[in-house]
């Protein structure tokens, strides 16, 4: 160590975790600076405390959300009720610009939309949007990295670098909607319906930036974006005490459990943290999260050819579910570097639908939006290069 090393030394690329031994589970980093705070981080009451603190008028900061969630104006240009003279200042204030795009890359005619993106100190992220015929949903990153370590996923391999602020998470939501809105995706204008917890990191380890998100997306105009709690989705590799807690919010967003296998014995191999929550624990957190919200749980399982996709598994899975208030949702593996591990053969796949329809369990089968720009599902590394 240098004498004249800083005492926070400026982050950049440096802040690239070593990469987990197998197994390996990181639920915290070192604390880092923060991201800016912004308007997203911020109940209305406190975004008018933030303005009035600096002598300003507290009802701006209403005229600017509703800027931000409403209009989607990213120009302080555009906001007209606001004199000239203060537009950037008050910008400065509330809306610091938090996610800068590095790179963007389409796939299925224009219709997936994965984007780069370089946050405030270097870390980067990555969100897609997928636009289908009835509905627009924005995958988003909820932490740069992940500590899960599961061996399948190309961000567990990488590491967890740090959570995301819920200015961060919701920044990338509103991204998608501008976009949509200025007719920037292919099919022309529309809005963001859906948001899913399936981008980079593990939702419920940075809980209460999520929960924050959540909020404000689903808050009107111009509290939040005014999205439908229901067209929400978080996506937990299994995190019983947060789940929990997420039943205790009382906010119906749907839940998914990447369960990918039944039994403990291959879980606790797939997703490491099997090891401290097992199958049985999960799937009761998930049943009490399904009774007290009334919402479906959607169970992910990604098929790998002959790890997790045999007709036994299938029938101990639909054992499990059956008569429960849950969905199962079949992931075709998609390939990540690294890894020797490759989807169900078509037959397999058709077995495992076909068993678990025996059992009574509705499942589908995602599809595989943006495999080709490694956008799909496990596949977001936010690689610079
Ligand atoms: N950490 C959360 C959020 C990620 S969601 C979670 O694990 O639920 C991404 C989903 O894609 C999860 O179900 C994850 O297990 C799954 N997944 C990861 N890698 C994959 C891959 N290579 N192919 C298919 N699905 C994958």
């Amino acid at each position: 160590m240098s004498a004249e090393a800083p005492e926070t030394p400026l982050v950049d690329v440096e802040i690239a975790p070593k990469p987990p031994r197998p197994g390996e589970l990181t639920f915290s980093v070192p604390r880092r600076a923060k991201p800016p705070r912004h308007l997203a981080d911020l109940t209305s009451a406190e975004r008018k405390a933030a303005l009035t603190e600096l002598g300003h008028q507290g009802f701006r900061a209403a005229q600017i959300s509703k800027h931000y969630f409403g209009h989607l104006a990213d120009d302080p240009a555009a906001w007209t009720d606001v004199p000239a003279a203060k537009r950037e200042e008050l910008a400065g204030i509330l809306t610091p610009k938090l996610l800068t795009s590095i790179r963007e890359q389409t796939a299925d005619a224009g219709t997936t939309v994965k984007t780069l993106w370089r946050l405030f100190d270097g870390a980067t992220v990555e969100s897609v949007l997928m636009r289908y015929r009835d509905r627009t949903t924005m995958c988003v990153s909820s932490q740069a990295g992940c500590g899960m370590n599961c061996p399948f996923c190309a961000t567990g391999q990488a590491g967890l670098t740090r959570n995301m602020s819920t200015g961060e998470i919701v920044e990338q939501v509103v991204a998608g909607a501008r976009a949509m809105a200025r007719g920037q995706v292919a099919g022309g204008p529309g809005r963001v319906s859906n948001v899913v917890f399936m981008g980079m990191g593990e939702p419920l380890a940075n809980y209460k930036a999520v929960i924050g998100a959540v909020r404000r997306l689903t808050e009107p105009v111009p509290d939040g974006l005014g999205l439908s709690a229901r067209h929400i989705t978080v996506s937990t590799v299994g995190l019983v005490p947060a789940i929990e807690k997420l039943t205790a919010e009382g906010i119906p967003v749907t839940l998914a459990v990447s369960l990918h296998a039944p039994d403990d014995e291959l879980r606790d191999t797939l997703v490491p943290v099997n090891t401290r929550w097992k199958v049985a624990e999960v799937l009761d957190a998930a049943w009490r999260y399904a009774a007290t919200t009334k919402r479906r749980v959607s169970i992910e399982y990604a098929l790998i050819k002959d790890i997790n996709d045999q007709a036994w598994r299938a029938d101990r899975l639909g054992r499990m579910l059956r008569n429960k208030l849950a969905h199962v949702n079949l992931i075709p593996l998609n390939p990540t570097p690294g890894s020797k591990w490759t989807a169900s053969r078509p037959q397999d796949e058709a077995e495992f639908v076909r068993r678990l329809e025996d059992w009574g369990v509705p499942v589908t089968v995602r599809d595989t939006r943006g495999r080709d720009i490694d956008g799909a599902c496990g596949q977001l590394a936010a690689a610079v290069k």
